[in-house]
């Protein structure tokens, strides 16, 4: 799948710190990458309703670390995917008459123009769910051939015998580590995100689904000795992380809401299909709701990115009132965020537009500092803000140092990728 235009990340002078992260597996701060190399797997859209400002807040969220990375002088490589066949997509494409390649074919550009406007770093490797279907079949032939899945039959299967195929989680002595829930926590979430707890037929209700054999007006692909069908959502992801990153790999990302069963049971069949180990760390952004409600295609109140743009709002705006946010806290979003937002891009701007100004040596330091400290935005934004009053105060004073602008202006570009 094609990702959307690099931005031009500037060259700052020094270098970063290592990047700390909170894994929220274990609520520790940890280094996100020890390495020279930096590996990251961000779960991607189901291409409907893109882009609200939940996908937004977390893949800017993931495109600080991105940032920060690099800015350690480390080489990052970013995978990440887009579910474009899944039941909530077939789901909208049936009730909206539209069809289901052209739905995810129309909201993974306007993704994409998104993510560009927004000046989000794209990924490295870029996989939609329809072309990763034989290495996901693969996988699933695999782990049946271990031991670790089985059949259920399909009620109205065309094939002979040859039912839909789930994970046996009873294999995995590992399940639990990523979200740390008792069983109870577990089937509730399970149920409520899209799990089927009540499938008769199923070893244990927490199994999930790797392969769902042909329905009739269901789009399907032939999956060798499976059958004809398509491929569950968790063993997606397990597979693109695999064959883009390689296992294990640093750091596994999305949404809070992705936290169960989504990463727990991706990493789960990640662990079963190398008999190793998924994502090292797990992080996740929190969730942005809109009059204190979260933001959900059901209730109807997404605030999309598009129609903000559609409103001439300028994206640098919308990317700085999200980050005034720290990235792991739930938040409201409000016309309040924004109209701050706006002011503070103008006083920048003021601030960055002339030759001199005070000295940023400190300014870099504390926003590096800030986003190596569990990418705490809001505390660089506060950075950069103390050097631009100093600037718009000191206009031509003796203090003024030359190309101290320039500096900053390149800093709140590299790390915050917002472009002044
Ligand atoms: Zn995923």
């Amino acid at each position: 799948m094609l990702t959307w235009p690099r931005p031009q990340i500037p060259q700052l002078p020094g270098r970063g710190d290592p990047v700390r992260v909170r894994d929220t597996s274990t609520g520790e701060l940890v280094v996100a990458a020890t390495g020279d190399a930096a590996t990251l797997y961000v779960c991607g859209i189901t291409p409907y309703d893109a882009t609200h400002l939940g996908h937004a807040a977390t893949y800017i969220a993931f495109d600080l670390l991105v940032r920060s990375w690099r800015d350690a002088g480390q080489r990052v490589r970013y995978a990440s995917n887009v579910t474009d066949v899944d039941d909530p997509l077939l789901e909208r494409a049936l009730a909206t008459g539209v069809g289901w390649r052209d739905l995810a074919i129309e909201q993974t550009a306007l993704f994409a123009e998104d993510m560009t406007a927004l000046g989000v770093v794209p990924p490295d490797v870029y996989t939609g769910a329809v072309e990763s279907i034989p290495a996901v079949a693969h996988a699933v032939r695999d782990l049946l051939a271990a031991g670790a899945a089985y059949r259920v039959e399909a009620p109205d299967a065309a094939g002979h015998g040859r039912g839909d195929i789930y994970a046996d989680l009873s294999v995995d002595p590992d399940l639990g580590r990523v979200a740390g829930l008792d069983r109870d926590e577990m089937l509730a979430l399970f149920a409520e995100r899209g799990g089927d707890p009540a499938r008769a037929g199923k070893l244990d209700p927490l199994d999930p689904l790797l392969w769902r054999r042909e329905r009739p007006g269901e789009p399907a692909w032939d999956g060798g000795e499976l059958g004809s069908g398509r491929p569950g959502w968790h063993i997606e992801c397990a597979v693109i992380a695999r064959d883009g990153l390689g296992l294990p790999f640093d750091v596994q990302g999305g949404g809070a809401d992705l936290r169960f069963p989504h990463h727990e049971l991706s990493t789960s069949h990640a662990r079963l299909l190398d008999a190793g180990q998924g994502a090292r760390i797990h992080v996740h952004a929190g969730l942005v709701g809109l009059h204190g409600e979260k933001m959900s295609k059901s209730r109807g109140n997404l605030v999309l990115v598009s129609r903000l743009r559609a409103l001439g709002e300028n994206p640098m705006a919308i990317r700085l009132a999200i980050l005034s946010h720290h990235y792991a806290s739930d938040w409201d979003w409000t016309g309040a965020d924004l109209d701050l937002a706006r002011a503070r891009l103008e006083r920048w701007q003021r601030a960055v537009s002339g030759n001199g100004g005070p000295d940023a040596t400190a300014t870099l330091a504390a926003v590096r500092a800030a986003l190596s400290a569990d990418l705490d935005a809001p505390a660089a934004l506060a950075a950069v803000d103390v050097w631009a009053d100093d600037a718009l105060r000191a206009d031509g004073t003796d203090s003024t140092v030359i190309g101290a602008p320039g500096v900053v202006s390149r800093a709140v570009n590299a790390l915050l990728g917002v472009r002044l």
